[in-house]
């Protein structure tokens, strides 16, 4: 097991996304799922060069809400990420000179914002607690959880995973309560995820 603190410029990045960031909270839904479909073609693409060997199954994203856990997880079968990926892509945030970039951009295509500085994963603190990743690479390394509650001290640990992709397991806060509700997530999945090269399936757990 592993602790750390995120690599921001600024002494913490979350306080600027929820604060600054605030108007469409939605958008972490798009953000999480466009990783996942990236994530998905990375691996297409490194078979069709012959660097990825093997059987893929169907590379289908699934979003499954437990509403009793107050938990949206989104998963994919893509090609996951190593300790050391998780390291680097995700504790070492390039967020230099963001805080005043967002300042003097608030209001104006917030969306566009959060793209530029690639805090497309961090879109997740904003409706969440905690955020938990399980992931497990197409090379063959064991499988490892990161967890942050927001903080930025986060914990790596190993894990076990049968299969290979990524878990990223939301636990929305309360203010987001709304995207607790099945209807309402289907309705952002309607307007942000058609027309995309891998299948969205939703899972409901009450259904
Ligand atoms: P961007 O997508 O613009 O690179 P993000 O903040 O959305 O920025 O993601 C940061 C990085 O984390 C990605 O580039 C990728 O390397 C890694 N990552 C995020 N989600 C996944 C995932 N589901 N599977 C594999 N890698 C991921
Ligand atoms: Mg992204």
């Amino acid at each position: 097991m592993q602790k750390g603190t995120i690599q921001v410029q600024t002494e913490n990045i979350f306080p600027i996304i929820k604060k600054f960031l605030y108007s469409d909270h939605d958008i972490f839904l798009r953000e999480l799922i466009s990783n996942a479909v990236d994530a998905s073609q990375k691996l297409k693409t490194l078979s069709s060069i012959g660097e990825a060997k093997g059987e893929f199954g169907d590379l289908i994203i699934e979003v499954k809400l437990d509403e009793e856990k107050k938990t949206i997880t989104i998963s994919d079968r893509g090609i996951g990420m190593t300790a050391a990926e998780v390291e680097k892509y995700l504790n070492q945030v390039a967020f230099s000179g963001a805080e005043e970039f967002v300042k003097k951009y608030k209001g104006q295509n917030e969306n566009a914002i959060i793209g530029k500085f690639g805090l497309g994963f961090y879109s997740a603190f904003m409706v969440s607690d905690k955020v938990e990743v399980f992931t497990k690479s197409f090379k063959e390394e064991p499988a490892v959880r990161w967890e942050c509650d927001g903080s930025p001290e986060y914990m790596l640990e190993e894990t076990e995973k049968a299969d290979r992709g990524t878990d990223i397991v939301l636990h929305i806060n309360e203010e987001s309560a709304e995207f607790l509700d099945a209807e309402r997530i289907r309705g952002i999945l309607n307007r942000f995820c058609r027309f995309l090269p891998v299948p969205i399936y939703f899972r409901h757990k009450e259904e």
